[in-house]
This record gives C-alpha cells, structure tokens and sequence, in this order.
C-alpha cells in the first residue's frame, strides 16, 4: 500500500465519549502517527433525535483530553469535508441515485432498499481477525433465514449506518477501518455496497472488546463511563492513555508504562489480540502512579492544584517551587491525582493537621524528653537538607538515649498529623524549619 495511511474515528453524538469509544479512538490515532497518516474525525449524526451539538463536543474535549489530535474535522476542516454526516445528505443521495439507476436498489413504503443478490462470495481480510469469508445470502437476514434486503435510505431520508459509512469512508478517502469487534457483523453487508458501488474497500482491523472485571459487557457501573470522570476521579490523561493502549494490545517489547510518542513508535496493529480485553481498575491505578513519577514536577502541580483547592486549600501563600517540591517529597505515594493531593495536604495548611491531630496521646512523662530532643534537633538544623537533618536527629536521639520509634513518631504526627507519610525528615526539610517549629510549639513539643 503506496498510497497515506487515512483512518478515522466516527463516533455517534448521542453521548459523551466513553471508555470503549476512546479505546477506538486511541488505536486510530495510533496507527494514523505510526504510519505518518491523516487521523480523520468524522461525526455520524444521522440520529437526530438522539444526536446533540453538546455531545459532539463533549466527544471533542474528552479526545483532546486524552491528548488525541485529529488532522481533519468538524472544527478543523480539511479537504474531504463536510466532517458530519448530516452535512453530506448530497452524497448519499447521488450515489442513491447510482445504485437506483442501476438496478440494485429499489423504493419501497419511501424507503430505498439496497437488494442483496445470494451467490456472492465475500472476502475480507481483517488484520487482527484474519481471513474471513461469508456468503451473501447470510450478510443480511431475516429471523426465517431469508434474505433481507438492506435499507439504506429511510422514509425520513436519513441513510443508515451501513451505507453512509460505505459513501463516507470511500470519499473520504479512508483506506484503513479501524472499530469495535461489533462491527465485523456489519462488514458483508458494507461490502456488498462497496462492491455495487465499484468502490476499492478499505483494509479492516477490528479491535476485541473491553469487558468489565465481571466478565460482562461494559455497563455505568463498569467503567463505561465518560473519560472525564476518569479525570475527576484522579486520572492522568497519560495514564488513561497508557492503560487503554493495554487493552488488546502490549508492545512486543514488553514496556508496560510508556509515553504517547513511545506507544507510537511501538504500534503494531497486527500484534492486537482477537481476547476480549478486561478492564482492570487495579492496573489503571497502578499504570496511572507510575505516570504521576515521571511527570514534569510542573506538569504534575498543574494537575494537583485544582483538586488542592477543591479541598479549600489556600495556595496563595505557596511558590509554584515549593509546591511542586511538596510533591516530589510525597516520593510517588498516591495512585490518583486525587489521592495525592490528599495525602500532601499538611504541606499547605496546619489546620488540616490540627483537624485531625489534638496530641492526645503524647505521655506527659515523656514531653520534657521530646522537648529537650526536638529543640536540639531545630538548633542544629544547619541548610535543613533530609539527610542532614537525619544524621544530627540520629546523633541527637542517641545522645538522649531515645530511639527512632520514640522520638521521630511524635514529629511525624505533629508536623503531618497522619500515621503515614514520607520520611519525616525529608517532610520537615519541604516545611522548613519555622514551620516546623510551629507545628511543634502548637502540641508542646519544643
Ligand atoms: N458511528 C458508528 C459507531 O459509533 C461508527 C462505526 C464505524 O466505525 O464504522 O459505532
């Protein structure tokens, strides 16, 4: 195949984009970059009833979101347009008109029918799939097993899917169709009309299904949700990507966390598996932390900051430096944005520590020891680096003939107010040295 690599994704507006449809999305943008061909956004509206303006560009900025760009579109343009199917009524008419004129369609009750001939061998070679053969006779069928004959024209004088899908990918130029495992059932009767039409088909790749953990089909419940919730749950676009790319398909290099530019270079279509792949939240968790590491510290702060404010946390008092130096001090804990920016909270605000931490169970009897302890720890806080800090509390707590557990806990609580966090000494380093006095002034400490 000499000619450029055209693909498209053509979603239906009547909902926002979903797990399963990004998935498709993905692949087409995939094999589009990998083959330096033209990604094409198509909009199949011709279901205006349940077609909205609002979920064609819901659809829209959940791709961008995803970071999936398209060279040509409704917004974009390009030279095969209109991009909406309720924009090219001419086409479908015209080549209506063809198969009329020539016999192999035929009106009836208003409707245009396409008339399936039996006898005819079709062939086609999907690349995942393979090789598959069907009869005419059974590409279309009544529930008795006789032929039926294929609207493609309704009374309403909307085409079908099966036939504007023929006239769209053929003057669009599309030569590779890539779609959900559904489809294959739609591809006899889409060849037939290529077929009729004199139309060269297109090459096929039909992607298996995403199932939910419960082996079904994906439901609300099964993460067939809008991949903006993904987003307000804690989602990284790079992890959303990097875990849809996953499903059906993994590099035979065996990389499992890549970026979009590294997927690119790894596509393969043939190596797309026919196992319906299962959607495994586990995984997305724990592809989505590994994104979170290698993010640009200030890439990532731009994602924490909204869900930081959403919590009421007041940021006006921080440098970008220092809140993305928070977070690089949270060591890569947190498997969502969500959750990181919960578990890092304490390094914005002491109320939250004080909200969960009254200092209740630090033994009187052992407060003058702390205190004694902690307020050589401040004196010698020196440039205030972890490690520096760590040795001198190490020297310190011995000299005192107090232990890690003993003394570094009650600091942990005071200055984070949770039982977990990173090292403490990396923690009071980010704060500083006022701050942590603070903290420790606040609980009697110092
Ligand atoms: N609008 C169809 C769908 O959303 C497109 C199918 C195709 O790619 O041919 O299922």
């Amino acid at each position: 195949m000499t000619d450029k690599v055209r693909v498209r994704f053509a979603p239906s507006p009547t909902g926002s984009l979903h797990i399963g449809g990004a998935h498709t999305a993905l692949f087409n943008w995939l094999y589009a970059r990998r083959h330096g061909g033209s990604f094409i956004l198509r909009i199949e509206d011709t279901d205006m009833e349940r077609s909205t303006k609002e979920y064609e560009q819901s659809i829209l900025d959940g791709m961008r979101w995803m970071g999936l760009d398209w060279d040509e579109g409704p917004d974009v343009g390009g030279d095969y347009g209109p991009y909406r199917q309720s924009e090219r009524m001419h086409l479908y008419k015209k080549y209506a008109r063809q198969l009329l004129d020539e016999g192999k369609a035929y009106e009836q009750d208003g409707a245009l029918f396409f008339k399936v001939e039996p006898g005819k061998r079709i062939h086609f070679r999907d690349e995942v799939y393979g090789n598959l053969d069907f009869l005419s006779e059974n590409a279309s069928v009544n529930q008795d097993g006789t032929i039926k004959d294929i609207v493609i024209i309704k009374r309403d004088g909307m085409p079908t899917y099966n036939y504007a899908v023929v006239i769209d990918d053929y003057t669009m130029g599309v030569n590779m169709v890539i779609r959900g495992e559904d489809h294959i059932i739609n591809t006899p009767k889409q060849l037939l009309i290529y077929d009729a039409l004199g139309f060269e088909a297109p090459g096929f790749a039909h992607l298996p299904m995403i199932l939910g953990k419960d082996k079904k089909k994906l439901s609300k419940r099964q993460g067939a949700t809008s991949v903006f919730e993904y987003s307000d749950m804690g989602y990284l676009p790079d992890g959303v990507f990097n875990f849809l790319a996953l499903l059906g398909w993994s590099p035979k290099e065996g990389q499992e966390i890549f970026s979009r530019e590294e997927a690119v270079k790894m596509f393969d279509v043939s190596a797309v598996t026919r196992k319906a792949a299962v959607l495994d939240m586990d995984k997305l968790n724990h592809i989505n932390q590994e994104q979170m590491k290698i993010m640009e510290p200030m890439k990532l702060l731009a994602v924490i900051r909204p869900f930081w404010l959403e919590m009421g946390l007041d940021l006006s008092a921080f440098s970008d430096d220092y809140l993305a130096s928070a977070l690089h001090t949270m060591g890569g804990r947190g498997q969502t944005t969500k959750q990181l920016a919960e578990y890092s909270d304490y390094f914005i605000s002491f109320d939250v520590v004080k909200a969960r931490y009254d200092g209740s169970d630090i033994k009187e009897e052992l407060r003058p020891k702390l205190k004694k302890i902690y307020g050589e720890l401040l004196d010698a806080w020196g440039d205030g680096a972890p490690e520096h800090l760590h040795e001198k509390a190490q020297e310190i707590f011995a000299a005192n003939e107090s232990s890690m557990k003993e003394s570094a806990t009650p600091i942990r609580w005071a200055i984070t107010g949770r039982k977990v966090s990173p090292g403490v000494f990396e923690v009071a380093s980010q704060l500083g040295k006022e701050e942590t006095k603070k903290r420790l002034e606040f609980y009697g400490l110092v």
